[in-house]
């Protein structure tokens, strides 16, 4: 049997000094519940055969707790992987118009839902309706949660109880559990595939079209890419049968790109417009890839469509929140302005030039010393946007070596820093790629590296 009277009781631990100087600020009952469950934990490890704890010991793991839990979340940190849409880091960093819209919408009253002509209510898409008709080519627009929600909506008000047509090839996994043939099943419409994974012609689809189709769906493989032998039926192909048997053509784009990426020497990303040009009947896309904004999911397509998915009672519960809507329509605002590279941080990250990189590639090693190596290497997209695609870079590598522990020991302690910073691994050295990193973090990061390498320099 193991002996418990060990164990320090609730309140030795809560009058120690170290809580009582380190917890003020938190409720009681906060801090006593988080020490009841510090004791909780020591009784089970006892059970395993560990010593008990000293009261100080315990006081220790909950003051690391309040320290851990008691601020807000997420935490800033600085992203020197040169992935620069990273979905673990956020996603699209937000211009600064954008942060202010964010400001602005929440810390007082808002025409959100008040029409101020009229003085009666209004609706909250009416501002971003125009401008995704403007942006995109098309009748009408819905902007909800996230695309997710949208392609939900969009299957939940068109085609539940019927047949939905979509290619082998395209029944993707976009991650974070988000698969084609689950939110299907869900939306309650019913999953018809044809083709193969790596072909698929316009007529498998016509050849699999009954009374009860009411969609035919293309998914962008955004996060994959299939080279070879391969074939898939164009938007056009599949509208021009959809026009001749009356169905609706829905396309998932992802990453809603608004800009044209062969200018920015990548390959070409599906823009929202082309599809719509197309003649696709709704088309949905994220709001914080390529276009740069917050969180949130786009349908733009043909008015009747739009309609149907407004009606739906989804689309109350996922809709949009205001400081999501605000930073939206000032990050719309400046494709609108025609200043989109220069004010959004992640075109001005994918349009930063060579020589800017490699200048302060070089300013970090000067800062660093001689541990440090500047490389040419590669930037990726990231975030279920061009698969594959990379741009040229210069990176700050630091040799570990003969560190102990190694690059792990320096990313776990960069990762650690009071701003973390994260980087990454390649054959031990530890790589941070300038181009992620705003200007404003460089002194941090840094500051960071030094710290880091320094006791054991
Ligand atoms: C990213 C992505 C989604 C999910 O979008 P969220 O905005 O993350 O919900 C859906 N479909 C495709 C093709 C995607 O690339």
């Amino acid at each position: 049997m193991v002996d418990f009277r060990n164990l320090p009781s609730v309140e030795s631990v809560l009058s120690s000094r170290r809580i009582r100087t380190a917890t003020g600020e938190y409720t009681r009952e906060w801090v006593t519940n988080l020490v009841r469950e510090q004791i909780d934990g020591a009784r089970g490890a006892m059970r395993n055969g560990s010593a008990a704890p000293t009261a100080d010991e315990i006081a220790a793991s909950v003051v690391y707790q309040i320290e851990l839990l008691g601020r807000v979340y997420p935490r800033p940190l600085i992203n020197a992987t040169g992935v620069i849409i990273h979905t673990n880091l956020g996603r699209a960093p937000l211009s600064l118009d954008a942060m202010d819209a964010t400001l602005q919408a929440s810390e007082g009253y808002s025409n959100l839902e008040l029409d101020l002509l009229e003085g009666g209510r209004g609706s909250r898409q009416a501002h971003v309706q125009p401008m995704f008709r403007q942006l995109t080519g098309a009748e009408a627009a819905l902007v909800v949660n996230n695309n997710a929600s949208a392609v939900l909506l969009g299957l939940s008000a068109l085609a539940a109880g019927k047949e939905v047509i979509v290619s082998r090839g395209e029944e993707v996994e976009i991650g974070g559990g988000f698969r084609i043939p689950d939110v299907l099943l869900q939306s309650g419409a019913k999953l018809v595939e044809v083709g193969t994974t790596n072909r698929t012609y316009a007529s498998d689809y016509e050849a699999a079209i009954t009374d009860n189709t009411a969609a035919l769906l293309k998914v962008h493989s955004s996060n994959f890419r299939i080279d070879g032998f391969t074939h898939f039926a164009e938007t056009r192909e599949l509208v021009e049968i959809g026009e001749r048997t009356g169905i609706p053509v829905l396309h998932d784009v992802g990453s809603g790109c608004l800009l044209n990426t062969a200018d920015y020497g990548l390959s070409h990303e599906p823009t929202p417009r082309e599809s719509i040009a197309a003649g696709a009947g709704l088309v949905f896309f994220s709001g914080d890839k390529l276009l740069g904004g917050p969180q949130s999911g786009i349908v733009v397509g043909k008015r009747d469509l739009v309609r149907k998915l407004e009606r739906h009672p989804l689309a109350r519960a996922v809709r949009i929140d205001k400081m999501s809507l605000a930073a939206l329509s000032a990050t719309l605002l400046h494709y609108l302005k025609g200043e989109a590279e220069t004010k959004i941080p992640i075109w001005r990250m994918i349009s930063m030039s060579a020589g800017e990189l490699e200048d302060r590639a070089y300013h970090w090693q000067t800062v660093i010393g001689n541990r440090a190596l500047v490389l040419r290497g590669l930037s990726t997209i990231g975030g279920g946007s061009l698969p594959g695609e990379t741009i040229d870079t210069w990176l700050l590598a630091l040799e570990c070596d003969n560190l102990s522990g190694g690059a792990q020991a320096v990313t776990r302690r960069l990762r650690e820093y009071s701003t973390p910073v994260i980087a990454r691994i390649e054959e031990n050295r530890v790589i941070l790629d300038p181009r992620t990193v705003f200007l404003e973090e460089e002194d941090t990061l840094l500051r960071a590296v030094r710290e880091v390498l320094e006791p054991v320099a």
